[in-house]
């Protein structure tokens, strides 16, 4: 790793006060992404600027239905959380399969968007629940958010500060996890809104990142089953191929968690 330096910011306004000062700065949260790539060489920061211990970044709240999630709020924090479990169980399960104990312990809700990694977990909830992104500057539908592999619509210095959805009728995730790192291969969320509006968000089997698979939302609006996502195309030509699985393999996972996520959300 190469030498860095270490800022803990105190609030929104100092983190950009250490953003604009530092010569190539970073935000960093719970590390995990951010620091082992560092070590890698892979990103040589001048300035680490600390988001973990601004209190305007963390913090969960439930209102109805409505559910707003601090930036900083790390994935054992929502996993356990007993108000987003009484409307959102879905998205604390998901938070409860990220990596292992140590990255949830410190790996946070804003980190992992905003890394947007093609095989995180967290992006396909964001966007089958219709979330919104609220930043130091704006807020964003998370259909807009999500760019691509790596990629969102963050400027540079844009800090995300929470999300914020509301709670569907039904909702599940169902995911084939790496047996080594625990990120997806394939990671299918699905959420019925209510009224036909039914979203299904796929991660870590797209060649270019987390997308919504209309297909599937179209068959489950007319028919909520397993059966009826299992008729829906999945297009090989969209799919990612590695050493882990290649287009075919991973076109049949997005069918098989989609129908266990169907089911699993009842
Ligand atoms: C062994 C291992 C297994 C993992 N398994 C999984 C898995 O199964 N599923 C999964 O989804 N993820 C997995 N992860 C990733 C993990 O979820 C990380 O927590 C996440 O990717 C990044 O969150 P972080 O808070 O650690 O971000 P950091 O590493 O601190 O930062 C990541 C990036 O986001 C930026 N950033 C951080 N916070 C903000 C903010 N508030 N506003 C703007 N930019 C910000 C940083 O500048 C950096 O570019 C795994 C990681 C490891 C090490």
């Amino acid at each position: 790793m190469y030498s860095t330096n270490y800022h803990r910011a105190s609030s929104l306004k100092d983190a950009q006060a250490l953003f604009k000062k530092a010569g190539d700065g970073k935000f960093v949260s719970g590390g995990q992404t951010l620091l082992p790539t560092m070590k890698q060489r892979l990103a040589a920061p001048s300035d680490l600027i600390d988001l973990r211990h601004v209190k305007d970044l963390k913090g969960i709240k439930v209102s109805g239905k409505k559910v707003t999630i601090g930036a900083a709020t790390t994935h054992a924090e929502v996993a356990t959380n007993d108000k987003i479990v009484k409307v959102c169980p879905a998205i604390c399960s998901l938070a409860s399969h990220i990596g292992d104990p140590a990255v949830r312990h410190m790996g946070t809700i804003g980190g992992s968007i905003a890394n947007n990694d093609p095989a995180a977990d967290y992006p396909a909830a964001m966007m089958a629940l219709g979330a919104t992104i609220h930043t130091n500057k704006r807020q964003i539908a998370a259909d807009k958010f999500f760019k691509g592999m790596f990629e969102t619509a963050l400027k540079d210095g844009e800090i995300i500060t929470a999300v914020e959805f509301s709670a569907p009728k039904k909702a599940a995730y169902s995911k084939y996890p790496n047996p080594a790192s625990r990120y997806a291969m394939c990671g299918v969320f699905v959420a019925d809104h209510g009224k036909g509006d039914v979203r299904v968000a796929v991660t870590g089997a797209g060649n270019d990142g987390v997308f919504r698979h209309k297909a599937m939302e179209k068959a489950l609006a007319a028919d909520w089953s397993p059966e009826a996502v299992a008729s829906a195309k999945v297009n090989e030509g969209d799919m990612l191929s590695d050493i882990h699985g290649n287009e075919a393999y991973r076109a049949n996972l997005v069918r098989v968690m989609a129908k266990r996520a169907v089911a699993a959300a009842g």
